[in-house]
């Protein structure tokens, strides 16, 4: 039936640039403990679930209208969040930080246009380049998946891309860069004027000391930090991701946007959500110690995590990835294969998911108790 359905598809006058095409696609099984697209698995605490509730209320009287077309209450209160000296005109958002990726693409890439971004990371990038009708190219990284500075403006100089994509933490190995590169890409993209979009969706994950690109963006117009509230704010189902930039960033953006875009069940959410970010925050907490927990369970059976600043960690030295993917999905544990020979990716779930992973893991590489 599925071939069948495919016939049909290439029927169609669909452009040719889309044909044989896959979508996007982690597998969506009914397991128990998952651990396989990077949620937050803590949930939403009693406080913000009931600010958001009467939020969400309150909104219901106006559901007639349209929405707040600017916002501008929940870009006030993302300016708040950020802190960094950002204020409202800074902010722009959008359904999830994925519909801001493809906002940005449609203002600044499109057809004649490319994007750079150096895999293995978001899977997504082609994807957005592709239903943009931009140039996807794929920048080069050293053979431990690490990108320094001098490589990445290297590789800027070189192909002069209009855009940069640059994912950190990276999904899906977890590592965040140095400002260092941010910096030289930057500046290395000065001469062919490309934007250069930091992809920071897991940012509140990060180690002690891991900078965040906002520190870079007074006086580089061209830079721009995206952020979410999938991740951090355990809000994957609302859907609101947004960006820093400079406010004539916002400015391009608002020309390729559909009118109201953000429902005002989504903006009352949000703001909500972001009214109670400490209780939310303390869950951060938790899921960095369950990241730390799965690098150290991780190498005491003999696999080598890479370093993690998100709340996922990339593994190597998998003798049958495919095999241990199956075995932990025939325990209940779902996680995800991205890939990459030798290797997995799982997401730090509650204590008692964690601990599970870690011991059906253990049981199948044979070191088990
Ligand atoms: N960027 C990265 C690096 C991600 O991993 C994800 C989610 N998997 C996103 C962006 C998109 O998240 P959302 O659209 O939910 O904000």
């Amino acid at each position: 039936a599925s071939e069948d359905r495919l016939d049909r598809l290439g029927a169609l006058p669909i452009r040719d640039d889309l044909r044989g095409l896959v979508p996007y696609g982690a597998p969506q099984l009914d397991v128990p403990i998952l651990l396989n697209v990077n949620e937050n698995t803590h949930g939403v605490p009693d406080d913000a679930r009931k600010a958001i509730l009467a939020a969400v209320e309150a909104a219901l009287a106006g559901l007639n209208r349209y929405p707040d077309r600017e916002f501008t209450r929940l870009r006030e209160a993302l300016a708040d969040y950020l802190g960094h000296g950002l204020a409202a005109e800074n902010i722009w958002a959008a359904n999830g930080s994925n519909e801001v990726l493809q906002q940005i693409l449609q203002a600044f890439g499109g057809p004649g246009r490319s994007l750079l971004s150096f895999p293995p990371t978001y899977s997504m990038y082609p994807l957005l380049a592709s239903g943009t009708g931009t140039e996807y190219l794929a920048g080069r990284r050293a053979s431990d998946f690490s990108l320094s500075a001098d490589s990445a403006a290297a590789q800027v100089a070189e192909h002069r891309p209009n855009l940069v994509l640059l994912c950190s933490p990276n999904n899906p190995t977890g590592t965040a860069l140095g400002l260092d590169v941010v910096e030289a890409v930057y500046a290395a993209g000065e001469a062919s004027q490309t934007m250069v979009v930091v992809d920071e969706a897991y940012a509140e994950f990060a180690q002690q000391g891991t900078p965040s690109a906002l520190e870079l963006l007074p006086g580089r117009n061209r830079l721009i930090v995206s952020r979410t509230m999938s991740k951090a704010f355990a809000l994957a189902g609302a859907r609101l991701g947004y960006l820093a930039a400079a406010p004539e960033v916002a400015d391009a953006l608002r020309l390729v946007r559909l009118p109201y875009h953000l429902s005002a069940l989504t903006q009352a959410t949000a703001v909500a959500a972001l009214q109670h970010s400490a209780s939310l925050q303390a869950n951060v907490a938790d899921i960095k110690l369950q990241r730390d927990r799965i690098v150290a369970g991780l190498q005491d059976l003999g696999l080598t995590p890479a370093r993690s600043d998100a709340n996922f960690v990339f593994f190597g030295s998998v003798p049958d990835p495919r095999a241990v993917w199956q075995g932990l999905l025939a325990a209940g544990v779902l996680i995800r294969d991205v890939g990459i020979p030798g290797s997995l990716r799982v997401t730090a779930g509650t204590e008692a998911e964690t601990s599970k992973f870690l011991s059906v893991l253990a049981g199948l590489l044979g070191t088990g108790p």
